[in-house]
């Protein structure tokens, strides 16, 4: 009886791979091929707490689903043995089109091209996994499941833009939201953790690596979130702004020249804490704020503020808070962080325990028994959620 499913994460220059047990949501080997189409690309497979790395030529991403099923050949699990259910994939935008996970056929990749538009840096690279996964492994299901799937349920009041008709409905411009397999994991994790059933719990998940977002979690459901129609929007980033006044492009058009390319280039990659300081790397920064850098300081000071405003504006959106998360590399590791945004948040009765706070455990409360709020970290697991996902999708 099969009882894995393969979870891809295809990328631009890299193909990320986990096998997962969708039951536990545990990863059973986990690897990546990275610098595909450099010479020599790198190769990571780690089981158990056996890491293999070795230097492999890898010039497109058919190459690397070889050297993935190489590594499973040499190092294990033997995939035969292990049995797949399915190849699940990460795909980044799923449009209006895509509200849950999609078994994948020719329609299905035809749309997701569709939307290349909205995603032009991810939805190719997810396209190029499916391309070569379905070549690969022609006997599996292959399935699609989309970050932005979990937000359909944000009420139009919440993802409408208010912008001219055909802008709307021509052209798709309005709020989507991204990281959703991530929130919808978070917030479900919460809900057993606090010992409660999902639709009782309403909880606030603050993503935060590189790219960071957060989401109203009302019973299960997304009901808002601060990214919006690409994943700019919102929270400061390592590389992009988050909320930006929709004049700026046009003002720097006028006083600098810029162009559409400029402006993509400058949101995607040089905003945020690079922007700020130079660096788009949480510890670097924070490195530097200890030394006594006023740049570092600004940019932690500008990154609380902006998480205590969306966080506000988040819990007006819900009525009532139960709970606040934190997740991903920031949010998981950087207690300073979290304390800082938790002393500003005194209007949800946030107390936390500092204690817990500072502790290295991976999943826990922080927040002191008397907190009106409570205050958890989740390490997130997106993967995990993907194949669950693809499992239920299949029965
Ligand atoms: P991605 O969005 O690429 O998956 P991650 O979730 O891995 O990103 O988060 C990356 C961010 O987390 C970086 O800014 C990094 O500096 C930060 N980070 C990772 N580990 C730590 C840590 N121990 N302390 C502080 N920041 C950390």
């Amino acid at each position: 009886m099969p009882t894995h499913v393969l979870v891809l994460n295809a990328g631009s220059s890299s193909l990320k791979y986990q096998l997962i047990d969708p039951h536990t949501g545990a990863a059973a080997a986990a690897g990546a091929v990275e610098r595909i189409g450099l010479s020599p690309a790198a190769a990571r497979h780690t089981v158990g707490a056996a890491e293999h790395h070795r230097e492999v030529e890898c010039p497109n991403h058919d190459a690397a689903v070889a050297v993935l099923q190489q590594a499973f050949a040499e190092h294990g699990p033997d995939l035969a043995e292990v049995g797949l259910i399915a190849v699940g994939h990460r795909v980044v935008h799923g449009g209006h089109r895509f509200d849950g996970p999609t078994l994948v056929d020719d329609e299905v990749t035809a749309a997701i091209e569709g939307l290349v538009p909205l995603a032009p840096l991810h939805n190719p690279a997810n396209l190029t996994g499916i391309r070569v996964a379905r070549a690969a492994f022609p006997e599996l299901p292959q399935v699609a499941v989309f970050d932005t799937a979990f937000h359909a349920t944000i009420p139009p009041a919440a993802s409408t833009y208010a912008v001219p008709r055909e802008w709307r409905e021509e052209h798709g411009v309005r709020k989507y939201g991204f990281h959703g397999t991530s929130h919808t994991y978070v917030a479900r994790r919460v809900a057993d953790l606090l010992g409660r059933p999902l639709p009782e719990v309403n909880t606030i998940v603050l993503h935060l690596g590189n790219g960071a977002s957060a989401c109203a979690v009302a019973g299960g459901r997304s009901v808002d979130t601060s990214m919006g129609l690409t994943p700019l929007d919102g929270l400061v980033m390592g590389t992009r702004p988050g909320d930006l006044d929709p004049s700026v492009p046009g003002h720097l058009a006028r006083v600098a020249g810029l162009g559409v390319d400029d402006y993509d280039t400058a949101l995607s990659r040089r905003s945020g804490l690079l922007g700020l300081t130079g660096s788009s790397d949480f510890r670097e920064v924070m490195t530097r704020r200890d030394q006594g850098d006023t740049d570092a300081q600004l940019a932690f000071e500008v990154v609380v503020h902006r998480i205590v405003r969306h966080v506000g504006a988040l819990a007006a959106v819900l009525g009532r808070v139960d709970a606040i998360a934190f997740t991903a590399g920031i949010g998981e590791h950087n207690p300073g962080l979290r304390a800082a945004v938790a002393s500003g948040l005194d209007l949800l009765g946030v107390e936390l325990d500092d204690a817990a706070n500072a502790e290295a455990h991976d999943e826990r409360r922080i927040s002191a028994a008397d907190s009106a709020t409570s205050v958890w970290v989740v390490p997130t697991n997106e993967e995990g959620e993907i194949a669950r996902e693809c499992a239920e999708l299949l029965g």
